[in-house]
């Protein structure tokens, strides 16, 4: 089974979710068996008390499960059902950890974040990802958040216990135009760096951007993020983000991916999806 982790930099609400979600639905188009993992670093168990006005409006699962928009885009991209499990918060991550130890399960342990917390998180995303070929899972927030580093630990202890074409690390950065019209790279820089520091080389860089990244401001984010120029992707604005798919087919990124996790020439023919 292949796992995508798709982290983000700089600032949320980049487009990071529909990334995700649009490299999932090239692979389905592909013949996978695609589904997502939404984390949500917050303490809240579920979205079901949050005020809408913040975090808009909570979707509700088949299973009755309140969770983040964000899962709806998985839902409409992948065309696939998800159950709560697909969304896994800090508050349902350390709510069990702390009924297990207080039933005594770490039999006298010390109960930490690392390994308790961390082995949660793992067990999560691998029951979520069950029965299927690729599992995208996306760590809401950007890196360097405070509440999202147990998760960032918790993938890299998975990208350890995995082989390494099982597991591929994708960054979702911006790349705004200076004044005078440059497209600037030093925040992605700075994102890449702040990952690395956290023991995460990324695979892929995705630069959101206004318009696609000119092959100058490619070859940079490549020099300096340590990835080959063809593993960076635009990810411009476009008027409907059901077109994302196609703008990142455009630029190869579903057969970078497939190539990466050894998944090239395993699709199923055409007439046969
Ligand atoms: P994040 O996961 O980084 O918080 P989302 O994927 O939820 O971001 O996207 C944030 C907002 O930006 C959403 O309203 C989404 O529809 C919009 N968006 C994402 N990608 C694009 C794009 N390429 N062009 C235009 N709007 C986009």
């Amino acid at each position: 089974r292949k796992f995508i982790f798709v982290t983000g930099g700089v600032m949320s609400g980049l487009g990071k979710g529909i990334t995700a979600a649009s490299t999932g639905r090239l692979l389905a188009n592909a013949g996978f068996d695609v589904t997502a993992v939404k984390i949500d670093p917050y303490l809240n168990v579920d979205a079901g008390t949050m005020n809408p006005y913040q975090h808009g409006e909570v979707y509700v699962l088949k299973d009755g499960g309140e969770v983040d928009l964000d899962l709806g885009n998985y839902e409409r991209f992948l065309g696939v059902d998800m159950t709560s499990d697909h969304n896994v918060t800090t508050g349902k991550t350390y709510q069990h950890v702390i009924d297990k130890e207080r039933a005594g399960d770490y039999l006298g342990k010390t109960v930490q974040v690392i390994p308790h917390v961390t082995d949660d998180i793992k067990r999560r995303i691998r029951e979520a990802a069950e029965g299927t070929d690729v599992c995208i899972v996306e760590i809401g927030g950007t890196v360097g958040d405070i509440e999202g580093m147990p998760y960032l630990e918790a993938l890299r202890q998975f990208a350890h216990e995995e082989p390494d074409d099982n597991v591929l690390f994708t960054h979702v950065t911006l790349v705004p135009y200076s004044k005078n019209g440059e497209q600037k790279t030093k925040p992605t820089q700075h994102s890449v760096k702040e990952l690395r520091s956290i023991g995460l080389q990324p695979d892929i860089v995705v630069g959101r951007c206004d318009d696609k990244l000119d092959p100058a401001t490619k070859e940079k984010i490549a020099l300096f993020g340590d990835v080959p120029t063809d593993a960076v992707f635009s990810n411009p604005d476009v008027e409907d983000v059901y077109h994302v798919p196609l703008v990142v087919e455009e630029e190869g990124l579903d057969e970078y991916v497939m190539e990466r996790l050894g998944l090239a020439g395993e699709a199923l023919p055409e007439g046969e999806r």
